[in-house]
Formats: structure tokens, sequence, C-alpha cells
């Protein structure tokens, strides 16, 4: 397997590096990238994947990335979504990204990163470096962003010369009259445009920035581009950690055929295995809740109570509408047919058409507060917690909205392809949950045994009201708002029974899904007893050893958050010079 870009070679060939990093994935390969500026440092990056994105046309071209879902580059997880005494819910695939870029090779674009109370939330966990007055350079850093066409000079430049080349939606001509319905629909409600969302607040429509460049996906693997000094070990799982008191002297790698090899680290190994596989390898190294490992045999070195522990994600329920016909892009992107084949025309000429979009143009981010006040159980909750509301404490979005102008079976493998039409999927996203968290734990000592996940959504009932509320309140603007009000029609494959609570309600349990957002199960903390790593993302007790990956995560963000991934891998690598001085 060869990218001719990566510098990728097989197990056995090398076993000393400077720095291992485990998992290619979206902050792996940050890491590994910026570690790799001093050309000095050797750097290897572990991925169970494959090493050639570049060569994965459904990873390459935006409007395909649907099709990424329970293929050979997703880990596909089974897992329960919900776990209620009256209802449990067990699913498959749970995507995430098993290729070098991970699960942004896999994901939908959007660049955004959410509210300064939040992240000032997680200065509890890892103390003064980090809040949204410390983060704010690292959110910006990865990216260089474009604006070539100079349509958005009102907004800032929210890059700063990194690897990722980010830009605001193309605007499909063939979306502009449902483009032009939705933003009259949103004002006519009295409801803010405002594409000025990157600094600390978030409200209104925006016109969303995406992790697409001319036509292209960019992911991580950009950070490893034309880096000598990284050598990449692909289609390799990591099975263990190899300790030594307080360090980890290197790894344990089971290769592509089958061969166990030990490789060594001289300084430091990364864990960049993502939400789920991150807790697993811990925990398969000795390092998790004593009584957990104990049922499988395993000896604790570092009884640590949370890891796997605190799983955060967004529930979402997505819902589709008939939009008349023509507005959506059904007929340019899943079937086959004279404006298919043009899509693809367009697309192998120049990356343009509906094929290079990324399919969200605009994302909504509103609060409801006027609705939810006159629910008992939400008032009840709010004079509970002090008087302050649960879903956005520091003023925050209750939701994300996203309008998909087409039927999209990625939020709803449930039900088949509409056969003919045009349809919007609504995906509204509840971005705070009140639920107990879930959690990851291991299913057995077999390293290529998936993990047990359990999102437990829903545990607390109030976040099924929310939702339901949430669904009202957008599809009001799109039913009777200006100009949308005559471009809608009937929901699809069923009617929304938005008159009653009830029936609202179990549509909700029985509908939701996955926002594709965890995070979480390593958590940032001032000591063992309340999370994972320290304010430095080492595991606590060790010296050598860090968690750099969303399961860091103490508090959810208020939106998707890649942007926040790729902020955490920024602010990993300078952590890690800071403690080599002698290379940095
Ligand atoms: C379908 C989908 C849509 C999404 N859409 C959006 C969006 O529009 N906007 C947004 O902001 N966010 C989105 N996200 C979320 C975002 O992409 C993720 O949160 C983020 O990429 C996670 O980064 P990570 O570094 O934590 O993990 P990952 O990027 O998943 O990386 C983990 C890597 O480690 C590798 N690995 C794991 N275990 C091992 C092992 N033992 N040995 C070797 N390698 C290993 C994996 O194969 C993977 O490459 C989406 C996610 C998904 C899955």
């Amino acid at each position: 397997m060869s990218t001719g870009k990566v510098n990728l070679i097989s197990p056995g060939s090398t076993h000393e590096f400077d720095f291992v990093v485990v998992g290619g994935g979206t902050a792996g390969n940050v890491v590994a990238g910026r570690l790799a500026e001093n050309p000095e440092v050797s750097v290897l990056v572990i991925e169970a994947g494959r090493g050639d994105p570049e060569n994965i046309a459904e990873i390459t071209t935006p409007a395909r990335a649907f099709e990424t879902r329970n293929g050979p580059n997703d880990w596909k997880y089974k897992t329960t979504l919900i776990d209620r005494p009256d209802y449990t819910r067990v699913e498959k695939p749970n995507t995430r990204g098993k290729v070098l870029g991970g699960s942004s090779c896999l994901n939908y674009y959007t660049w955004v990163r959410g509210s300064k109370a939040t992240f000032d939330d997680w200065e509890e966990f890892g103390g003064k470096g980090w809040n949204w007055h410390a983060l704010k350079d690292y959110f910006d850093k990865p990216a260089t962003y474009h604006d070539d066409e100079n349509n958005y000079p009102h907004v800032r430049d929210i890059g700063m010369g990194g690897p990722l080349h980010v830009e605001h939606a193309d605007l499909v001509p063939e979306l502009r009259p449902f483009r032009d319905a939705l933003l009259k629909a949103w004002t006519s409600k009295g409801l803010t445009i405002n594409d000025n969302i990157y600094d600390g607040t978030q409200n209104g429509l925006t016109h969303c920035v995406n992790t697409i460049y001319k036509g292209v996906r960019s992911s991580s693997w950009s950070f490893l581009v034309g880096k000598t000094n990284i050598h990449v070990l692909s289609s390799s799982h990591c099975k263990r950690l190899l300790i030594d008191g307080d360090r980890v002297t290197g790894v344990e790698v089971h290769g592509p055929n089958g061969e166990d090899t030990t490789i060594q680290a001289r300084k430091e190994v990364i864990v960049a295995g993502g939400v789920y596989e991150t807790p697993k390898l811990l925990m398969l190294s000795g390092i998790g809740p004593e009584e957990e490992l104990s049922k499988f045999g395993i000896k604790a070195i570092s009884n640590s109570p949370h890891v796997g522990q605190n799983l955060l994600d967004h529930p979402i329920m997505p819902h589709t509408f008939r939009l008349k016909d023509g507005l959506g892009l059904d007929d340019h992107l899943l079937r086959a047919g004279p404006q298919k084949e043009g899509a693809v025309t367009a697309y192998n000429r120049n990356h343009s058409g509906p094929l290079g979009s990324g399919l969200l143009e605009l994302v909504g981010f509103p609060r409801i507060d006027e609705r939810l006040c006159r629910i008992k159980e939400y008032v009840k909750a709010k004079q509970e917690n002090g008087g302050i509301d649960p879903f956005g404490p520091g003023g925050q979005p209750h939701f994300q909205i996203d309008f998909v102008p087409m039927f999209s079976d990625a939020f709803q493998w449930h039900f088949p392809v509409p056969p003919e039409g045009s349809w919007l999927t609504v995906i509204v996203d509840l971005l705070r949950p009140i639920s107990k968290p879930g959690f990851v734990k291991l299913r057995s000592k077999d390293p290529l045994d998936d993990p047990c996940i359990n999102t437990n959504y829903f545990n607390n009932h109030l976040d099924v009201i929310a939702l339901r509320e949430g669904v009202r309140a957008v599809d009001e603007i799109l039913m009777t708002g200006e100009g949308f009000k005559d471009i809608i029609g009937e929901d699809y494959p069923w009617p929304m029974p938005r008159n009653s609570d009830e029936a609202m309600e179990k549509a909700i349990i029985e509908r939701s899904q996955t926002g594709f957002h965890p995070c979480g199960t390593c958590r940032l903390s001032q000591n063992i007893d309340q999370g994972v790593v320290d304010g430095t993302l080492k595991v606590h007790g060790f010296k050598n050893l860090r968690v750099v990956d969303a399961s860091v995560f103490p508090v959810i963000p208020d939106c998707r958050i890649q942007n926040a991934v790729y902020m955490v891998g920024e602010k990993g690598a300078d952590l890690i010079k800071a403690d080599h001085k002698d290379l940095y």
C-alpha cells in the first residue's frame, strides 16, 4: 500500500521511535505532524485502518460521505443507544473512521466550535489552561480559511495557516430556491442570520464553514504530508501498552498479516484511538476501574475509576419533509438518470456541482426559551437548578439544526430511500443533554473485539421533552414561515404526530440517533477521582503517557465537535513540546 505522500512502513521494519502515536485519526495526526516539525525527531503513527485515504473516492468526494457508513473504513460499532426501564435500543452501525485520518475522513464537514461559556466549564476539570481564552488560538491554528470569492468579508479569518483547508459551503446553484426560501422563512419569524459564530457566541442561522476546499474533503492526514520523519504503520492494531512502573516503554502491535511486533518509544506514547478505542486500550493495558478489569483477569496497574466513564454525545431527531419537485438534490445524487450523470461529469471536470458539495449550506442555532417555559417539567427542572436553564446555562443555543436538502439515509437507515421526489432531511441535535452519561467497557480480553458501548440517551425524560419541543419549533418555521410554507409537503415515511405530546415523545424515542459527537471517556481532571488525564493530558500516575483525542473532553461542546478535537490536538502537541525543551 503506498500513498506516495505519506511514509508508510511495514511491521518489523523499524522498532524504536522518539514518539509513538496510537491512532492516526483526527487528533493523532495533528499531534504527529506538529511533533515532526523538528526534522531530527522520529514519529510513528500506528493506524488500524488503511493508509491511503486519498485513493478512496467515497472519502474524498464531499457528497459521497454518507456512502462511507457501514463500509470497509467504518468501525461500525454495535451500540446500546437507549437503556431505560421502559425501552432499550441496540443499533449497528455506530460509525467511526477506521482509516488514516480517522473520523475526519468520514464526517460531514461542518467546522464550528461552540460557546465560550461551554469551554469555560472545562476549567473546573483541566485547570487554567483549559478555558475559552486559553484555547482560543488553538481553534484557529489547525486551519487555513479560504474566501476566494470574497463572499464573507464580514467574517473574521478563522485560520492561522494550518494544513487543514476550510471554506464556506459552496452555494450550489441548483439549491438557490431552497436556500432563499429557508432564509426568508427563518427571518419571517423574527430570527437572526449570523455568520459570526466563531468568537464564543453562537446563535441564529449561519452559512456553514466546511472541511472542504475546492470540492475535495480536507482531513487530518494533511498534517503528515511531506514529513519524512513521520512513519505510518497502517492496517495495524495496537494491542497493548508496555508499562514499566510509571513509564510506558512502547507498544505491542498486531500487523496486517497477523504478526505481532513490539515497538519502543524513547520519549512518549500518545494514545489517540478515539472515544471508544482509547479507553479500551488503557483498560487492556491495566489502566482502568479495578473491578471492571478483574472481570477479565487483567491486573490493574493503575486503578483509574473514570476510564470509559462519562461518555457524552448529542442525541438527534432526524425527520424528512417532501419539497416541491426539483428543489432538492435527490435526483442529482441518489437516483440514476440524466441529472446524476450531469453531476458526475461536473465533478470529474473540475470538482464542481452537487458532488462537490458538503450538502449542508445553512445551519441553525436556536434557543427556544419561550416554548420550554410553557412546560411544567421544564419549569420544575429550572427551579431545581437555581433558576438557571439546564439546557443552556450560559446562554448557549439549545439545538443545532441541520437542513440537508435531500433524503439522508445516514441518519435514517431504517427507511428506504424514496423512489421519487425531492426531500429535505431536518436534523434536530440536542446540544447539552442532561441525561446521565453513558460508558465504554471491555467486552473481552481480546484487543480485536469491539468494546461494549452504551450512550444511555434519555435516561432523563426531560431530554425527550426538549427534543419534542425542538422539532416542533423548527417545523413551525418550515411549515408556516414565509416562502418555505409554499415549497414544503408531507412528512416521510409517515406523518409526524405534532399535536400529541405522547406520540411525539414515542416518535423521538424510536427514531432518534447519534449525532456522531461522542466524547469524554478519558476526561480531563484535577486528579484520578475526577477523571483520567491531567491538565497536560498525561494519564494520572504516568510520566510519559498521554491521551489526545475526543476522549479528554470533560463537557460536550454545544455544536459539532471536530474543531474542538483539532484544538485538543494542537494544544496537546504544544504541551508535549513544552516537556521536551531539548527538542523544541
Ligand atoms: C459520520 C460522522 C459525521 C460527523 N460529522 C461531523 C461534522 O459534520 N462536524 C464535526 O465537527 N464533527 C463531525 N463528526 C465528529 C468528528 O469527526 C469526530 O468527533 C472526530 O473526528 C474524532 O476525532 P478523534 O481524534 O477523537 O478520533 P478519530 O478521528 O476517530 O481517530 C481515531 C483513530 O484511531 C484509530 N485507532 C483506534 N484504535 C486503534 C488501535 N488500537 N490501533 C491503531 N489505530 C487505532 C482509528 O482507526 C482512527 O483512525 C462526525 C463524526 C462521524 C463519525
